[in-house]
């Protein structure tokens, strides 16, 4: 079967439009058309008149944030038990949804038999996370949640931009992380990905099983 092309040609510039200043001019009139008339609007406001027309109004993002929706998408944190361990039960559901395949689980053994499983390692890399929310909505366990309101996820690496099982069970906590505050049995960057951790402290610390 033949296939057929179409070619589109770019239009030529008119010799006005190649002098790129009567553009400039026209960009500058709309500007200056919408700083005039905010700066009347605003002070018209202050004296009670012309209410009814909106000023525009610039927040000063970072020190000032929008309220955010109640279902907004913002970063990921795992839900904690009463003993400070994961909710999560290993189940695997998030990562075989994730259409972006940028979460990691290895699964170990719960000591507790009414448990199925617990994450060893829980990673998600936000580099290439598409936030929908997929891994919130399959969790049987409300053990995932996108309701940190954290929205400044820049790094300085794509590593920085991968979050472990302690940024997710502690949104506070910021790269680098030196110390680790998690005691039962998990995956541990701290000390090069050794296990740490031991579920005799967990129990321990909630007066034993
Ligand atoms: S929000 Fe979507 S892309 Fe991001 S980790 Fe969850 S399932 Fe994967
Ligand atoms: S779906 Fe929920 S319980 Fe299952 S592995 Fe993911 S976070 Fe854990």
């Amino acid at each position: 079967m033949a296939v057929r092309v179409k070619v589109v040609r770019r239009p030529e510039l008119t010799f006005w439009e190649k002098l790129y200043i009567p553009q400039i001019l026209c960009g500058l009139k709309i500007t200056t058309r919408h700083f005039f008339r905010n700066l009347f609007l605003h002070i018209a406001h202050r004296l009670g008149r012309f209410v009814h027309l909106p000023a525009s109004v610039t927040v000063q993002y970072p020190e000032e944030l929008r309220p955010l929706m109640s279902r907004f998408r913002s970063r990921h944190r795992l839900t904690v038990r009463d003993d400070g361990t994961p909710r999560c039960v290993g189940c695997m559901l998030c990562e075989t949804v994730c259409p972006a395949r940028c979460i990691t689980i290895v699964p170990g053994e719960h000591p507790d038999p009414s448990v199925e499983k617990y994450p060893v390692r829980f990673d998600i890399d936000l580099g290439i996370c598409v936030y929908c929310g997929y891994c919130v909505e399959v969790c049987p366990e409300d053990a995932i949640r996108m309701d940190t309101g954290i929205l400044d996820l820049a790094a300085y690496s794509r590593e920085g931009m991968r979050l472990d099982i302690h940024e997710l069970m502690d949104p506070e906590l910021r790269k680098p992380i030196n110390d680790c505050s998690l005691n039962f049995p998990h995956q541990c960057k701290p000390t090069g990905g050794q296990m740490k951790g031991s579920w005799d402290q967990v129990n321990t610390s909630r007066g034993g099983l």
